[in-house]
């Protein structure tokens, strides 16, 4: 199956009420992890590259890996997805490679630590918009400021200082019409979201209830939302690593997201945790050992359960065979006749 528009998938995603991991790569087992995940749940993906994915790599390669994935699974949809882009030129690029779906991440300005204006974001996120859909590719936008920083991106911090404000979501989406939005509740980037157990006070679930009620149609997203499991978390531990006390986003958290309306979960410290984990733990039982397949062979198994896991909890399991994949130049042609307009955009008060 050819890349599928993170746009169908997600609009797929809301008609069947369910949500779609999209985990972060870099490497070819990490995508070997996920697409075999994804066959044995039966589950429509979107894999996606940060700049930092797309410089380790290098394009081309990371790029023609998730083309052989594609070629090998025909019967799963994949969207590939750039994460965090920085600036139009970033999105552009990614675009031109043949991702079809970009984030334009203008919550942040170009250095990916200082955050922009509201204005700035708009500029920007908007300019990336006309250039993507004239060429069928999906858009998501951010409002509000994550917290933490991944991969020498995010401006730190806990989360809480730049929650989204739901009115300034309905005018950015109107604004810039986005087909997907990340929102700021509270999430963080990176292993240590939280000091204690997530609740009310740290989780603005009732911001992401407001929002999706005031745009019911614009595909939601939730950042930093890896669960960080006490094993895997312990598993490193166990042999020689040294990770603090941590907890991340509890999977109840992000079902009661998925029923109101977030369709796209970002997923990647938890698999950082269990291939680091698996490799850990044979470096550490037989140290004699230095086959790299020795140890990438467990990492990638490791890997593969925890988003196996993952597609089954948000509810994608299942649903890879459901509909055909529109192709990328019929979805251009939805964008420039308005066919694929979201609306209504805002609900009704
Ligand atoms: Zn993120």
């Amino acid at each position: 199956m050819p890349l599928v528009s993170m746009r169908q998938l997600l609009d797929e995603a809301a008609k069947g009420g369910y949500g779609v991991g999209a985990f972060n790569v870099n490497d070819m087992e990490q995508i070997q992890a996920i697409m075999s995940a994804a066959k044995e749940t039966k589950s429509p993906v979107i894999v996606q590259a940060s700049r930092g994915a797309r410089a380790f790599a290098e394009d081309l390669y990371l790029f023609k890996l998730i083309q052989a994935a594609a070629e090998l699974n025909p019967e799963i949809p994949i969207a590939m997805h750039q994460d965090h882009g920085n600036s139009f030129e970033t999105c552009k690029s990614a675009i031109e490679l043949g991702y079809t779906s970009v984030m334009m991440d203008g919550s942040l300005k170009e250095d990916g630590k200082t955050p922009a204006s509201f204005e700035e974001n708009v500029a920007v996120t908007k300019k990336v918009v006309d250039f993507a859909h004239a060429r069928g590719v999906t858009v998501e936008g951010e409002i509000g400021v994550l917290g933490g920083v991944e991969d020498g991106h995010g401006a730190g911090g806990t989360g809480l200082e730049h929650i989204t404000d739901p009115d300034q979501a309905v005018e950015f989406a109107e604004r810039t019409g986005v087909d997907a939005l990340a929102i700021a509740i509270g999430t963080s980037h990176g292993a240590y979201k939280f000091t204690k157990k997530p609740d009310g006070s740290v989780l603005k679930m009732d911001v992401l209830i407001a929002i999706h009620k005031r745009l019911p149609n614009t595909h939601l997203v939730m950042h930093g939302s890896s669960s960080v499991p006490k094993d895997l978390h312990d598993v490193i531990n166990q042999y020689g690593g040294k990770l603090k006390e941590t907890w991340g986003v509890p999977v109840e958290e992000i079902q009661l997201g998925i029923r109101n309306g977030v369709r796209k979960i970002n997923v990647d410290t938890d698999n950082r945790l269990a291939m680091t984990g698996a490799i850990r733990k044979v470096l550490w039982e037989t140290p004699e050992k230095f086959d790299p397949r020795d140890y990438m062979k467990p990492a990638r198994e490791a890997m593969k359960k925890v988003v196996a896991l993952r597609m089954t909890q948000f509810g994608q399991a299942g649903h890879a065979g459901d509909y055909q994949p529109v192709s990328i130049a019929e979805i251009a042609k939805g964008y420039a006749s308005g066919a694929l307009s979201i609306k209504p955009l805002v609900a009704a008060r």
